[in-house]
């Protein structure tokens, strides 16, 4: 099938609060809905978003405690139902690609339990992957699924789209 119509046959993946803060924890949200600059950029850019599910959203619910998050993901049961859903985004990579869509990384969240990528939030903030950016990884490695993967701040949405036209860029 030709898939050339008018779409840019190239996306990324976003966390799912950079299109929707109201998925954020009390007292967490940057915006009032979305990471504008960010959307706006990849708009402008004429690149499509993916977003991911909201995981902490997902199994800890909208009021949860920040202080409880890492350890609620770290169960055996939610790094299931997380290796699950990472595999569902993988097939969406793959169908991407097999029909020429150029898939350009993931943008994590830095800072998050979940979604962070270069840092992530244990008893405080510090290095290391969220748990759901974890099971991304390894199911992307499960399927030999190569992908960039670069954590990002809603306060630096230059950075975010700096990193995306160096993999639009071939970098
Ligand atoms: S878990 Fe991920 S998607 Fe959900 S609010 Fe935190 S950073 Fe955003």
């Amino acid at each position: 099938m030709d898939f050339r119509d008018c779409r840019s046959m190239t996306v990324v993946l976003v966390p799912h609060c950079v299109l929707n803060q109201n998925s954020r924890l009390a007292g967490c949200a940057e915006r009032p809905s979305a990471v504008h600059e960010l959307v706006e950029g990849l708009m402008q850019r004429q690149i499509g978003i993916v977003q991911m599910p909201c995981p902490e959203l997902m199994v800890l619910g909208l009021d949860r405690q920040h202080i409880q998050i890492r350890s609620g993901l770290e169960s055996h049961p939610v790094r299931q139902a997380f290796r699950q859903w990472a595999r569902e985004l993988v097939y969406q990579i793959q169908q991407y690609r097999q029909c020429g869509v150029k898939v350009l990384g993931v943008l994590g969240k830095n800072g998050s339990p979940a979604c962070g990528v270069e840092e992530t939030w244990r008893l405080e903030r510090g290095p290391g992957m969220g748990v759901f950016i974890e099971e991304l990884k390894a199911a992307l490695q499960e399927a030999g699924v190569e992908l960039p993967l670069a954590g990002t701040m809603d306060a630096e949405p230059q950075a975010a789209l700096g990193i995306v036209d160096k993999w639009q860029a071939g970098g």
